[in-house]
């Protein structure tokens, strides 16, 4: 496990070296999860080219001792940023970089006062989202095991639908049966829409029962070993009236025109247009109001986006979402998204619950 960490660490400095810049300050959890192992919520970690400290406070030096290997842990009374800013004009570092999305002002301007001047700081953002995008083996394996969950909890699901339950039962239930399989918690609050409502793409649940002839909007997504699933499914509580069945056949056919267009070396920005245009061509673009996918891991919405005017290419070892939708005001809402996993040649569903119309 100690070389993964070594490597991350080593292809981050190689980073670092391009721009320009003798240390990088790392403050968002997930980072420092991939970074260090350490999956405490509150840390600031220095990589410089030869050091590696981790500024933690009292509730959880131990937890990054234990965690960690070949990192200095400094376990800190009072606030992290200006324990790193003293550590920094220690040590003369003259040029470190940060992401300035991962620090308010009142963080920063501790910092820059407590490392004095003479150090330049540089805002790279996307320096770390970029490595964690691409997955090692042992990644995959470990997010092939969290969509299996999610996918064993949405089928145990669809048998629990039915009118006269709330969504708010169905939602508890999602969450229990996560826990029950393994994971640590759902990897983000669970949708549960029914009727118009499912024309919310992020509703959340509710006390509204379900009724017959409604569609059901479920999705969810389990942590398990730290990474993420994401997966959606719609239903019928019923016969579904053919128009229903007409948008749910242009979502399937968007969201397979998605996937058939993702593999390495394709823009992102690709991927969302080829979903778009399926829906383009029944008449539905109109309806299809967010992107096409993200991608996911330790968090369930990680860099890259497949969206309008990402125009950076996909990667062999990503692991995307692909969840075109259709929302009619008034009516409800169709949308199925599964978790791939982008290949030179193509890419493979890592979600594997069955994607035909479910009618009650
Ligand atoms: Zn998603
Ligand atoms: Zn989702």
């Amino acid at each position: 496990m100690d070389a993964v960490y070594t490597n991350r660490l080593n292809a981050l400095r190689l980073r670092l070296k391009r721009e320009n810049v003798a240390a990088f300050l790392v403050a968002h959890p997930a980072d420092l999860r991939y970074l260090t192992g350490f999956s405490g919520d509150s840390g600031l970690l220095l990589v410089a080219a030869r050091t590696v400290v981790l500024f933690t406070d009292g509730r959880y030096t131990l937890q990054a001792r234990s965690e960690t290997r070949k990192v200095s842990v400094v376990g800190s009374q009072g606030p992290l940023s200006p324990a790193a800013g003293a550590w920094l004009n220690q040590h003369r570092i003259h040029k470190i970089g940060f992401n300035p999305e991962h620090h308010t002002v009142a963080e920063f301007r501790a910092l820059r006062q407590a490392c004095g001047k003479g150090i330049g700081w540089e805002p790279l953002s996307g320096t770390i989202e970029e490595l964690r995008g691409v997955k090692d083996d042992a990644e995959i394996a470990q997010m092939r095991r969290a969509a299996a969950l999610a996918g064993d909890v949405m089928e145990h699901a669809l048998g629990f639908l039915k009118p006269g339950v709330r969504e708010l039962e169905i939602a508890a239930e999602l969450d229990y049966q996560m826990r029950k399989r393994g994971a640590s918690g759902p990897a983000f609050e669970a949708i549960v829409a029914s009727g118009p409502r499912s024309a919310l793409p992020h509703a959340r649940p509710t006390a509204k029962r379900l009724k017959k002839n409604e569609l059901v909007v479920l999705d969810l997504g389990a942590i398990l070993g730290g990474y993420c699933s994401d997966l959606t499914r719609t239903t019928f509580l019923g016969r579904a009236p053919k128009r229903i069945r007409e948008w749910y056949a242009a979502v399937r056919e968007a969201q397979a025109a998605g996937a058939g267009a993702a593999r390495q070396g394709v823009p992102c920005a690709e991927v969302d247009r080829a979903a778009r245009m399926a829906l383009a061509g029944r008449g539905l673009d109109g309806y299809f109001t967010h992107s096409t996918g993200h991608g996911i891991g330790l968090e369930v919405h990680e860099w890259p986006r497949l969206a309008s005017g990402q125009r950076q290419a996909l990667r062999a070892g990503q692991v995307v979402t692909i969840e075109p939708g259709v929302y009619v005001p008034g009516i409800g809402g169709i949308r199925i998204e599964d978790e791939v996993l982008i290949r030179r040649n193509g890419c493979e569903f890592l979600t594997r619950v069955p994607r035909d119309l479910v009618e009650l």
